[in-house]
């Protein structure tokens, strides 16, 4: 379905187009019309799906219905310093043909972040996108003017939960209008999540979209380790294992494929990188070596996981934890094809842990934790509660809260704050 057929408006079409959204994900094909409706909704949808896009849309074509500027109308709430960057660049693209400002509001930063959060909040900004404790910070001061709110957006409730914000955010809603529309997305739907939504969310829709689970055949290993082993291990992995003849090992970065590629050089077996750097022949060529088994390791990213179509890959090394579970069944689908039997393996360095239980979480599935052999070094202890505390999501870094507000909005026009095509 295109954004048009949703009910979208021209303004925000445009956008979506300078974006370059062509069709609408599952998500937002649910979600756009139920929340122009005006309902409440309780969303399971994990990062990679469209979601923010899903939420964004249509509470910002209400916003420019709106016939006069009414101050802060519309609060998202969510868990990291990143997420909250990340969701903010999104509006700023979606907002690019529009007079509806946004504003980061996290912590971490300095007094400058401070005053130019606060400048914005004075200013009545439409949309403050902000982690529970800085929101807070700024509630206390005083000078947040809730009264208008009419939309509440809780992202990622379930890592939010896992922080442990659960007081924070009944807080936090406490100083909201009773008469408003809001909408909760969670990757997972455990009990206490809903019984958070049954306090803040008023006869909610429902909407699920399903992960795929990875194939019965394959045998999936997390191996404990620290970084700076994780070379050495592939090495032993690979030479322990003489039958694997054809072996996928996964990386996130285009560096880090050079990186491993060089590692592994030796004589006795090849090993070949691909990334989107190499041109579509060279790839070709990396491939059809592959395939024909004369090439026993190759070292990919994500982007090009999806076009490797190779019969019999015996073991798949993540090399990292992928950023979400629908990249890490993707990953290792590519062994165990067609009811053969593969292994996974993922090493999981301690701040991939957090990352790994919730891909565990999704996929439903416990998945079976060694430690590395101690001749190449110690294994840290399965602790995945003392990761999750802001950091190693997709998306993270970069950029800071948006200058201003409303009233420090730059001339639209102007051109630098194009929405963002890459
Ligand atoms: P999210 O799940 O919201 O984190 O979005 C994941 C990524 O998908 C983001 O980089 C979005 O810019 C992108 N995205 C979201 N919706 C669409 C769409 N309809 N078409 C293409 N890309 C999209």
């Amino acid at each position: 379905m295109n954004f048009k057929e949703l009910g979208l408006d021209d303004q925000l079409i445009e956008s979506i187009s300078y974006m370059g959204f062509e069709k609408a994900t599952p998500i937002q094909e649910q979600s756009i019309p139920k929340i122009l409706e005006g309902k409440d909704l309780i969303a399971c949808a994990q990062t990679g799906t469209g979601k923010t896009a899903a939420f964004v849309l249509p509470v910002m074509q209400q916003l420019l219905q709106l016939k006069e500027h009414k101050g802060i109308t519309t609060i998202i709430i969510v868990p990291t310093r990143e997420l909250a960057i990340q969701i903010d660049q999104q509006i700023q693209g979606f907002s690019y043909f529009t007079p509806v400002a946004s504003i980061a509001v996290y912590g971490g930063g300095d007094g400058d972040d401070w005053q130019e959060q606060k400048q914005a909040i004075l200013n009545g900004v439409d949309i403050i996108v902000a982690t529970p404790g800085k929101f807070i910070a700024h509630l206390n001061m005083g000078y947040m003017e809730l009264g208008n709110v009419s939309h509440v957006i809780l992202d990622e409730a379930d890592r939010m939960l896992d922080i442990g914000f659960y007081d924070d955010i009944l807080r936090i809603f406490s100083y909201f209008p009773k008469e408003r529309q809001t909408l909760m997305f969670s990757a997972t739907m455990p009990k206490k999540i809903r019984d958070l939504a049954s306090q803040i969310l008023k006869s909610p829709e429902e909407i699920s979209i399903a992960i795929s689970k990875p194939a019965e055949g394959v045998l999936q290993v997390g191996y404990l380790c620290y970084a700076p082993m994780k070379a050495k291990f592939i090495k032993h992995l690979i030479n322990e294992k003489p039958s694997c003849k054809s072996i996928l090992i996964f990386s996130s970065t285009k560096r880090e494929v050079s990186e491993i590629v060089r590692t592994l050089k030796n004589k006795e077996y090849t090993v070949e990188g691909i990334s989107s750097d190499l041109e579509q022949s060279e790839r070709e060529s990396v491939m059809n070596s592959f395939r024909a088994k004369q090439t026993r390791v190759l070292v990919a990213t994500d982007v090009v996981s999806r076009g490797i179509d190779v019969k019999d890959i015996n073991l798949v090394i993540n090399y990292n934890a992928p950023n979400d579970a629908e990249d890490y069944v993707h990953r290792i689908g590519r062994t165990a094809r067609a009811d053969t039997t593969g292994i996974a393996v993922t090493l999981i360095e301690p701040d991939d842990m957090y990352k790994f239980l919730r891909i565990e979480r999704l996929i439903e599935k416990e998945v079976l934790k060694l430690p590395i052999p101690p001749e190449i070094g110690e294994s840290p202890k399965w602790d995945p509660n003392a990761s999750n505390k802001g950091g190693g999501f997709r998306g993270g870094g970069g950029g800071g809260g948006r200058k201003g507000g409303r009233g420090g909005k730059p001339n639209r026009g102007s051109g630098d704050r194009r929405p963002n095509r890459s």
